[in-house]
């Protein structure tokens, strides 16, 4: 498998414009946009900086996972991703590997992207990520 970069950085965050006033107001980063995806029940917003990107999770749902997230840990660094070239090769050679896999198979994140997440018991207690863009 190939990792290309970086992709971004997922921060839990209670409220996306509350948090927006330190990440774009006084960071200084570009607010791309938002964008809700439903199956995941999280808002995102993206912030690039360089070549990779913060993206500021708001839960949509009480039972969603950045919602349980923030009740068990507080606000704070959610998952790192990493895009890599072929997510479905990747995936593969992983398991192979005794990686444990969140998403046997990539879902649609946000932007199209194709994603899926490792589980964090495989990389050292960090919620890995991997994406591809289509
Ligand atoms: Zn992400």
């Amino acid at each position: 498998m190939k990792v290309l970069k970086l992709d971004h950085i997922g921060i839990a965050v209670k409220n996306i414009d509350e948090a927006k006033k330190i990440y774009h107001d006084i960071l200084g980063l570009p607010h791309v946009k938002n964008e809700t995806v439903e199956e995941q029940k999280v808002t995102t917003g993206f912030f690039p900086v360089g070549d990779t990107e913060v993206e500021l999770l708001e839960s949509t749902a009480p039972d969603g996972p950045v919602a349980k997230f923030i009740e068990k840990k507080g606000e704070g660094v959610q998952h790192i991703a990493f895009q890599v070239e072929n997510i479905e090769e990747a995936l593969e050679e992983l398991k192979a590997k005794g990686i444990k896999l969140i998403d046997e198979q990539p879902r649609v994140g946000a932007g199209g992207k194709k994603i899926a997440f490792l589980h964090p018991k495989s990389t050292y207690g960090v919620l890995v990520e991997l994406c591809q863009e289509v």
